[in-house]
């Protein structure tokens, strides 16, 4: 409450004041209006309007010290439902959540990217309706959409620019093709942004700055900044895998380029570094079994990529100054040497201020967190003040 007191915005409308009750603790009108410093009578007319939209309902009486106990009002997060997609190479994970990214219904679809965004999108809407009705939901109560793509997207449009795994997606308008096929609203982003995403509000809600480094056949990171995603004037912010790095000179990247971080770090980097040695590694799959297995020199390996992307990850501490570094992706979570390089080599080339209390960390919730940051996207998207003030006019009085 304090806290509260302190850092909330005075809200100024009911998608304001809804905005304190998101996180689900249940306040009295007293409560609230302690919050606001608005009017009881201002506070009860936005609850009635926020009840009315089903948004927020009653949640039980407050303990009372003496005459009939207060009534308290808490979020609803089932009002709605969210759907919310990651799409892979070779797989899409679609789920169903409610407005607070508790997956209701989810499945992993087999597809090839490079089938295209009319192919892949219809599959992925036809997946998303069978999954509404095992969650016992109906289309109309979707409120929104997102989805994360493996490569750049202009946010604003949602449209994939030149992205080097998809050629068929570039510039492809796919909000407006899912839009078609499912009635709401479709934010599209780049897959790590929204695992960034997922990650600081499942995981570290209160820490502000902080950067999330996918580690698998490609190297990304997404920005989060005073608690919000940084995306960068062309949606390419935090895209670490193609900065060169000294160890990988001459060499070839997917890109096009010599010397990048991915030529040298990447999961399919490391396995071709271990085949050339003898080793039965095809791709990441094969390097993960082998460290799991306790094979020294697959361990070795991963843990000179990670510090090879510590060396990038160290000019992006001195850049951003960030509080949390969390490493996700295959090999993040197979063992501890990716994360072990990766600290010896920031720890190492870092100045001191910028690493005090800088906290590095594997991801908490991998499998998840591209799918929770894509619901999370959606929902913030049709929950913001104003979207909530769009959906429910203000009194005429403008209280
Ligand atoms: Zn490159």
């Amino acid at each position: 409450m304090e806290e509260l007191l302190k850092f909330a915005p005075r809200p100024t409308g009911a998608g304001e004041m809804f905005q304190l009750l998101r996180d689900g603790q249940p306040r009295t009108r007293a409560d609230l209006a302690a919050i606001t410093g608005q009017a009881r009578s201002t506070i009860a007319a936005r609850l009635d309007l926020l009840v009315s939209a089903g948004l927020i309902g009653p949640a039980g009486e407050a303990n009372s010290t003496g005459g009939r106990p207060p009534a308290t009002f808490a979020f609803r997060p089932n009002a709605k439902i969210v759907l919310a997609v990651e799409v892979g190479v070779a797989y899409a994970h679609v789920a169903v959540t409610d407005l607070a990214a508790t997956i209701l219904a989810e499945t992993e679809e087999p597809l090839a990217i490079t089938d295209g965004p009319q192919i892949v999108l219809s599959l992925i809407a036809e997946s998303a309706k069978k999954l509404i009705a095992l969650a016992g939901r109906s289309l109309d109560e979707l409120a929104s959409v997102g989805v994360g793509l493996p490569g750049p997207v202009d946010y604003l449009t949602g449209r994939p620019i030149s992205p080097p795994i998809m050629a068929a997606w570039d510039d492809a308008d796919v909000p407006g093709i899912l839009q078609r096929l499912l009635g709401p609203p479709v934010l599209v982003d780049k897959d790590v942004n929204l695992m960034a995403l997922g990650e600081h509000r499942r995981a570290w809600p209160d820490t502000a700055d902080m950067i999330f480094v996918n580690v698998a056949n490609n190297i990304g990171s997404g920005i989060i900044s005073d608690g919000e995603l940084r995306r960068g004037a062309q949606g390419a912010a935090g895209d670490i895998g193609h900065i060169p790095v000294p160890n990988a000179a001459g060499l070839l990247c997917r890109c096009g380029n010599v010397g990048c971080l991915e030529a040298i770090a990447s999961g399919n980097a490391i396995a071709a570094s271990l085949q050339a040695r003898g080793l039965d590694t095809a791709d990441i799959g094969d390097v993960v079994a082998l460290v799991r297995s306790g094979d020294v020199a697959a361990s070795q390996a991963v843990r000179q990529a990670g510090r090879e992307i510590g060396t990038v990850v160290a000019s992006c501490v001195s850049i951003l100054n960030p509080a949390l570094i969390v490493i996700g992706g295959v090999v993040a979570t197979a063992s501890e040497h990716l994360i072990a390089g990766i600290r010896e080599s920031v720890y190492q080339s870092s100045l001191p201020r910028a690493t005090e209390h800088l906290r590095i960390a594997t991801s908490r919730n991998t499998s998840q967190v591209g799918i929770l940051g894509a619901s999370v996207m959606a929902a913030e998207h049709v929950l913001s003040p104003r979207a909530i003030d769009a959906l429910i006019p203000m009194p005429a009085d403008g209280r």
